[in-house]
């Protein structure tokens, strides 16, 4: 499976810094071409211009969030068509900042997702549990519900299109790091929850570690069984620093 390795900027970079972090990553890619999909997880001003400082490279843009509807009267949402627009391939649904400080559920994330493939728009689901509900022992039960809530009907589809971020709340934007140990373990049972709930397809589906990413830390963490990529966010916003961690 082809791993994936995105940024996430969250609310950083005006557009001309957008611009200008993205034509250095393009060009370290035209320079030496990596195996991996590297994708860009821009704000919403920023799309555009990150998109067009990838159009001559292999690298793509995408939203961090979306509205679940064409069009309409929904003050300060953005539509999956607008992104497209904006040449957003990508969006990221479900991200911890938007459930724990925006206060998204469970079912929004979803029929955001749902929304989101309909319109052809590749989505990245992201889950992953707080520090209180790991050391309680709730570790599944959190992961199965945001996935049973997250993914859309019709797995099928899914190939190609869609891929699961697992990111420990606790490890995002902390400098804690989940150790390897409690990466393999929990990608696995992504892995499994996975196919339970899509079959054959589960195997398919790509699983990004993120939290805490770093260029020391990446190359270890991108070698473990079941982690098909990493979403980084902090170490990201320094064009060098992700070209290190797309290399790693
Ligand atoms: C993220 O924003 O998805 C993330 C993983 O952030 P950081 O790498 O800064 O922990």
């Amino acid at each position: 499976m082809q791993k994936i390795i995105a940024a996430n900027w969250k609310m950083y970079k005006t557009r001309q810094e957008a611009r200008e972090t993205a034509a250095a990553v393009a060009a370290a890619l035209n320079e030496q071409p990596t195996p991996h999909e590297v994708v860009v997880f821009a704000p919403f001003t920023a799309i555009a211009e990150v998109a067009d400082a990838f159009a001559a490279s292999q690298a793509q843009a995408g939203a961090q969030d979306v509205w679940p509807a064409v069009e309409g009267a929904f003050t300060g949402e953005i539509s999956p068509r607008m992104l497209q627009d904006a040449g957003a391939v990508w969006v990221l649904t479900g991200h911890s900042e938007r459930r724990h400080v925006l206060g998204e559920s469970d079912e929004l994330v979803g029929r955001k997702t749902a929304f989101a493939l309909e319109q052809g728009l590749k989505v990245m689901l992201c889950i992953g549990e707080k520090l209180e509900e790991r050391e309680s022992g709730q570790l599944e039960d959190v992961l199965r519900r945001q996935l049973d809530s997250g993914l859309p009907a019709g797995g099928g589809a899914l190939e190609g299109r869609f891929a699961v971020a697992y990111e420990p709340v606790w490890a995002i934007g902390t400098g804690k790091v989940a150790g390897p140990d409690e990466v393999l373990a929990t990608h696995a049972v992504v892995r499994r929850l996975l196919c339970e709930r899509l079959g054959e397809t589960g195997n398919r589906i790509p699983i990004l570690y993120g939290g805490s990413v770093k260029p020391a830390n990446a190359g270890k963490l991108i070698g473990l069984d079941n982690v098909d990529g990493l979403l980084i966010g902090g170490a990201s916003l320094d064009a060098q620093s992700f070209v290190q961690i797309i290399r790693a």
